[in-house]
């Protein structure tokens, strides 16, 4: 079985203090989690080391950061590498959210950088992709999606792309509470993978985990996770809220 995973994304919000309470509450529940089926919560950085701390002895959930440098080290000030991630045991990194395309001018190419990065240090990447409104309202997200893929991804080796995990997260439903409908979503998780099946083998592609994201909550993660090519999400604002978050988990396969 594919892994399937509940990745929380907190982006810039929450204080330690904050954070740290919310772990708990999420923490105190019961799941059911294997190494197959699991919880990520991706937390800024100064919190990072906190977190891996609070997970420790947890089975199946894991920290991750929410971006790494294209760099791999030196004077850039203010950037964090990968290799600093690894060296926190840090096992998961997102990377391409569309926040970061957009307000940072995130590229294919710096975001193929980052990838390589993130493997040569034993890091897994989830890399975001996604179509904005007007693509969707042309119905090209299709071709959109597959440059992401291509520019950022195509240059791995079978043995190194399996190790990626992919969110497909439409831009016009993220932070807007208006969720892409699960056919919306199987739709494009699909197509992605028999992109990945034409480049890599229907085998590798099978492997490959694919999150939705956009407006994931407690009222719909179930519904979206339960479609074949869905599995799991990321999620931002549901994630902040641990009752939401809670069943986001239970909602997994
Ligand atoms: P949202 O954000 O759940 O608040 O829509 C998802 C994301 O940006 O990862």
């Amino acid at each position: 079985m594919r892994k399937q995973i509940a990745a929380a994304n907190w982006k810039m919000n929450l204080s330690w203090q904050k954070g740290e309470a919310l772990l708990d509450a999420i923490l105190a529940k019961e799941y059911q989690l294997t190494a197959n089926r699991t919880a990520v919560f991706a937390v800024p950085f100064p919190y990072l080391h906190l977190a891996q701390q609070k997970l420790q002895g947890k089975q199946n959930v894991f920290v991750a950061a929410q971006n790494c440098s294209n760099k791999k080290s030196g004077a850039y000030t203010g950037e964090v590498s990968a290799e600093m991630l690894q060296s926190l045991s840090i096992p998961y990194c997102i990377i391409g959210h569309s926040e970061r395309r957009e307000y940072f001018n995130e590229t294919n190419q710096q975001l193929a950088e980052k990838t390589d990065l993130l493997l040569e240090y034993n890091i897994i990447p989830i890399f975001c992709c996604g179509e904005p409104l007007q693509i969707r309202e042309a119905n090209t997200q299709n071709a959109y999606v597959a440059k992401q893929l291509e520019e950022s991804l195509y240059h791995l080796t079978t043995e190194q792309v399996q190790k990626v995990v992919i969110a497909y997260e439409p831009i016009w439903a993220i932070g807007t509470g208006k969720t892409a409908s699960k056919e919306q979503a199987e739709e494009m998780h699909a197509f992605i993978r028999r992109q990945l099946a034409q480049k890599y083998g229907q085998e590798v592609a099978d492997s490959i985990s694919i999150l939705y994201g956009g407006s994931v909550k407690a009222n719909n993660a179930k519904e979206i996770f339960a479609e074949p090519d869905v599995d799991g999400g990321l999620v931002g604002g549901a994630s902040l809220i641990a009752d939401e978050f809670s069943v986001v988990i239970d909602s997994l396969k």
